[in-house]
């Protein structure tokens, strides 16, 4: 705080009375938080000061992690949002398309390297049955019960939603009877339809997320939320983003946890096209460092969690980012496929042991949670020798091998996508 307070003596006045407003409790208006979007030198510093400290004050210590594995069941999908490159047409030599049983192997196979989670998201295979999100979370649900199951983003319940003749409250009531844990809060990017429009036309409307999200609160559900930046939003549009979500929050207190994600540009069609005019490279390493602190400054009091993607920023940004308000580093994911395939290259997993020791070098303390920030494993301050032997994950020399890679995936002829596959 004396470092705070010193730095805070050197800033013009004006941000100096946002941050010291922050620092007193008080709300970071919207307009302050696009304001803060272009600080530089000391102020830039005087802004990650003050996160640190709201994190602080906040969370405590801790920095958690999940053990878990994303199961992207399908990369074929109707729509063609454009700054995705996971995606397929039905057509593509390199369209797959999992079985349920496959599913649940990858999912069993996870539970034995210590699990606590399977992350469900896919493409939006064409003409499939509405039921088929229901049927897999209950079978998943019912083979492995222990298992948490995050599952479906709002854009995936909605086309459900519509192929079932369902409301997205039948729907989603329907998923929680089945064994759903709690939802990806993606499919968000940035909650404004004409940006939307833009970037991702056919994409689930604002109104539509939001409905879709609330529903779930009240039906017991939590969400997490999440923000892509860096491609062609305003600062103004970053803020106006971020005060949703804290409405929502204040209505429901549904959200676990605030994700800002950098947009990765290098696959995007976004950027590759260039269709539309003054779309980035991704945020910039400043940018990155921004954006975070300002998540902890505007919503912190509200959405406690604000974690950080290693599959977007790599883990040395990411713990440097336990710095500027960040609690949180995700999971180990085990398969990720829609960061790499965009061009991300910080790898396809992360085992526990890495994450802890990128938490213990920033001088926190780790702990393994649950999907829902319940503390599952806790660990000392310093490394101690018996938490590798309990822990299957981190003792594997070369995971990648065990559960397989993406390019793997979109080769292999048992699983490529046949049209009769989602029938
Ligand atoms: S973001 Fe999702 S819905 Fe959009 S094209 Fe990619 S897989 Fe399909």
């Amino acid at each position: 705080m004396t470092d705070l307070q010193s730095v805070l003596q050197t800033i013009t006045p004006n941000i100096r009375t946002i941050l010291e407003h922050c620092l007193e409790g008080k709300e970071l208006k919207q307009d302050d938080a696009t304001t803060l979007f272009s600080v530089t030198g000391p102020e830039l510093t005087a802004l990650v000061l003050t996160a640190d400290y709201l994190r602080e004050l906040q969370c405590g210590d801790q920095v958690s992690y999940v053990v878990n594995r994303n199961i992207n069941f399908t990369n074929v999908c109707i729509k063609t949002c454009q700054f995705c490159a996971f995606s397929r047409d039905l057509r593509s030599e390199e369209g797959y398309f999992l079985p349920t049983d496959e599913i649940i192997r990858r999912a069993q196979e996870a539970l034995s390297y210590g699990a606590t989670e399977v992350c469900l998201q896919a493409g939006l295979a064409p003409s499939i049955d509405g039921e088929i999100y229901i049927d897999l979370c209950r079978e998943l649900h019912q083979a492995l019960p222990k298992l948490h199951l995050h599952a479906f983003s709002p854009e995936e319940v909605k086309y459900g939603a519509i192929r079932s003749k369902r409301t997205f409250y039948d729907y989603l009531s329907a998923l929680k009877d089945a064994g759903i844990g709690s939802l990806p809060g993606t499919s968000a990017e940035i909650l404004n339809d004409t940006l939307r429009k833009r970037i991702s036309p056919g994409r689930i409307s604002t109104q539509e997320w939001i409905q879709i999200v609330t529903t779930a609160h009240k039906l017991g559900i939590p969400t997490t939320s999440t923000m892509m930046f860096g491609h062609v939003e305003t600062k103004e549009e970053r803020a106006a983003h971020m005060a949703l979500l804290r409405d929502i929050q204040k209505q429901t207190g549904g959200f676990t946890e605030f994700v800002p994600l950098s947009f990765v540009h290098q696959e995007a069609p976004l950027f590759i096209k260039q269709d539309i005019t003054g779309v980035q490279p991704g945020p910039t390493g400043n940018d990155i460092i921004r954006m975070y602190a300002i998540a902890r400054l505007m919503l912190g009091a509200t959405i406690k969690n604000i974690q950080a993607s290693w599959v977007k920023e790599g883990l040395r940004m990411a713990s440097w980012l336990l710095n500027c308000g960040v609690n949180d580093l995700g999971g180990t994911l085990m398969n990720e496929s829609i960061s790499t395939t965009a061009g991300a290259s910080h790898g396809q997993l992360m085992t526990p042991a890495m994450l802890r020791h990128a938490i213990r070098d920033a001088g926190r303390v780790p702990v393994e949670r649950r999907t829902t920030y319940e503390i599952h494993r806790q660990f000392s301050r310093v490394l101690e020798e018996q938490e590798i032997e309990q822990d299957p994950l981190s003792q594997l020399e070369h995971p990648q091998e065990i559960f397989g890679s993406y390019q793997e995936l979109t080769t292999d002829q048992t699983f490529t996508y046949k049209f009769e596959n989602a029938l």
